[in-house]
């Protein structure tokens, strides 16, 4: 949800509101075939609280497996809010890394009190557009084409 909240307001009502996505979607099998053969040897995806699935925990950092970094913000506030939960919930201090295995590429991610204000701010803002009856206006962006929820918007 919070990587949706940076993507698009209207793609984070509809996924919180559990409308079936495409699965033919280009970017979705894409997205799931990296998931699937990255990162094979047993260290990948731990569910917390059925609130958080981490991609992979390494060394005791907590890495996000993302496709492209085209859409890095999202994913770094994706990854920041892991961070801020385990911290918050499980007194957990650790460090991110995003990893985009396609561009051989990793980054460093940290929370800092910024960032933690942030999300705490953020969640209200969350829960108040999941919550409405019916979901925001689209507004057109780049990543609208080859969005799984295109044809909701766009048709
Ligand atoms: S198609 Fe565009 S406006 Fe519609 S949900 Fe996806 S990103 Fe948002």
């Amino acid at each position: 949800m919070v990587k949706y909240y940076h993507t698009c307001h209207r793609e984070l009502w509809f996924y919180s509101n559990k409308l079936d996505v495409d699965r033919s979607n280009t970017g979705i099998v894409h997205g799931s075939k990296i998931d699937d053969t990255t990162y094979t040897d047993g260290r990948r995806r731990v569910f917390i609280d059925g609130t958080i699935a981490i991609d992979v925990l390494e060394d005791g950092t907590v890495v996000e497996i993302k496709r492209s970094s085209k859409l890095e913000q999202p994913g770094e506030w994706q990854l920041k809010f892991y961070l801020w939960y385990l911290k918050t919930n499980k007194g957990l201090d650790v460090d991110g890394q995003l990893s985009y295995p396609r561009e051989r590429k990793r980054e460093s991610v940290e929370l800092t009190t910024e960032d933690e204000e942030y999300i705490c701010k953020i969640i209200p803002e969350i829960q108040e557009i999941i919550e409405r009856p019916a979901p925001p206006d689209p507004e057109l962006k780049p990543i609208c084409d080859t969005c799984a929820y295109h044809d909701f918007c766009w048709v």
